[in-house]
């Protein structure tokens, strides 16, 4: 028998997604149960069983040897009930894979969660601030076509995944998607159909795969030594994110921010603006700061950060708008939503918006 120390173990959560859809009577993708993990071990380059026999590993497990890894990697995946499009995801999903992380932490030298790709960036944001003092790599990815199609991205990325959650012991949420690995809360999908649907938009990647393989450890977020892995899971759903537009009136922006309202993304033009001579949309703004209300100004375009470069936004960071600098809106509003659920005053959530709490934005 093969000596079992030399082996990684990885979870795997199985959300949904794409990877593992199959067309319904309608001709669409809707996801199906209990036939993913089948599936997987029938893929020679996911399961080999030769090397299950030696690693005399249990029937539940799956085992797989990847050559940039020191010894073979054994996982089991964990299908969640029901699985869900990514369009369907709620706080109550982030909660059970934040909770289910933390009750197998110890056992696992990293996770992969199988999410699909529409909220994708949503969910790894929000993982990446509900967990603190994270030492293990927790990498989310999905794939464009599913498994049960051929060709397909789905053995990759979760090859890779499985990869980087056994063997790269970096200690953060990351995407994994078309050959890229990257911080989980400065992802985008970029594209509805390419395989290559996300990009890290203000951050470099943290490792590559392909020809040239390699991790860049100087991206990625330096090991905590601080304690324990807590899970803030107390999230604050009285969030939103506001796009500007030239058209905006008084009237829409009041009835956005209503009372109820506790944190919104402002998602202004380029490097920070709005309509500084809209005094109307001015007053209602100050208005909402001045009731509690936390606004981050986060800009429009793909990459760069906001900055007060003009009067068009400079009279946000007068009524107390907060700056986004380069973080992206799904992050800005995963922050909103952990810190609002984290802490009670104003005062304590526009301290913690200002400040970098997961390598999610760059403070120039
Ligand atoms: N609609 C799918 C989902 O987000 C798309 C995908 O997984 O790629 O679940």
């Amino acid at each position: 028998m093969s000596d079992p120390a030399e082996l990684r173990k990885v979870l795997v959560f199985y959300t949904g997604g794409t990877i593992g859809m199959k067309r319904n009577d309608h001709g669409v993708l809707v996801p199906a149960s209990d036939v993913f993990v089948k599936k997987i071990r029938s893929c020679p380059e996911l399961h080999d069983p030769e090397l299950a026999e030696a690693y005399c590993v249990r029937e539940h497990e799956l085992i797989t040897k990847i050559p940039s890894c020191p010894g073979p990697i054994t996982y089991q995946v964990r299908e969640y009930h029901p699985l869900l499009d990514s369009s369907n995801v709620s706080p109550r999903e982030w909660v059970i894979i934040a909770k289910n992380i933390q009750e197998n932490y110890n056992e696992f030298d990293g996770f992969v969660v199988l999410n699909g790709t529409d909220t994708l960036a949503y969910t790894s944001s929000i993982l990446s601030f509900m967990f603190k003092n994270l030492a293990k790599p927790v990498v989310i990815t999905g794939a464009q076509i599913s498994i049960f199609e051929d060709p397909s991205d789905a053995k990759m990325n979760i090859l890779s995944s499985l990869t980087f959650a056994g063997c790269s012991d970096i200690p953060e949420v990351c995407v994994y998607f078309g050959s890229k690995l990257m911080r989980g809360n400065r992802v985008r999908k970029v594209h509805t159909s390419q395989l290559d649907a996300f990009e890290s938009l203000n951050y470099p990647v943290l490792a590559e795969t392909g020809m040239h393989s390699r991790i860049h450890r100087g991206n990625t977020l330096q090991k905590s030594e601080r304690g324990p892995l807590i899970i803030h899971n107390k999230l604050c759903e009285a969030v939103g994110v506001l796009f500007i537009f030239p058209t905006l009136t008084r009237t829409q922006l009041l009835s956005f921010l209503e009372p109820t309202l506790e944190g919104v993304v402002l998602v202004t033009y380029g490097s920070g603006n709005i309509p500084s001579h809209r005094q109307d949309l001015l007053d209602v703004l100050r208005n909402a700061v001045g009731r509690g209300i936390v606004v981050v100004n986060v800009t429009q375009c793909a990459r760069g950060p906001v900055s007060v470069s003009y009067e068009t936004g400079r009279c946000l960071q007068e009524i107390g708008v907060v700056s986004g600098h380069d973080i992206t809106i799904e992050a800005a509003y995963a922050k909103l939503v952990v810190v609002c659920g984290m802490v009670r005053t104003s005062e304590e959530r526009t301290e913690l918006m200002k400040q970098v709490l997961r390598g999610e934005m760059t403070l120039l």
